[in-house]
């Protein structure tokens, strides 16, 4: 069974040609909010802030539970 996420409505942003599932996520050290999403191909998940960026991996796909280094991986997405 898939993992379930629970996204607040106002924090979802349309898909792009390439990611889809896109929600914003705050920064925990500052006011920045970063972007999580979904390769449309791929199905890995990917998010905007420098470490992703450089390592595939960072503390904001670990904080909602989504796998790091490009892994493929489904999950449930609702909205609240
Ligand atoms: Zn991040």
């Amino acid at each position: 069974m898939s993992q379930t996420l629970i996204i607040k409505t106002e924090l979802m942003l349309p898909d792009t040609d390439q990611w889809q599932h896109r929600f914003n996520i705050e920064s925990e050290t500052s006011n920045r909010l970063y972007t999580i999403s979904q390769n449309k191909i791929k199905k890995h998940w990917g998010c905007s802030c420098p470490a992703w960026k450089r390592y595939r991996r960072c503390k904001h796909l670990t904080a909602v539970g989504l796998p790091p280094n490009e892994k493929p991986y489904e999950v449930n997405i609702i909205n609240n």
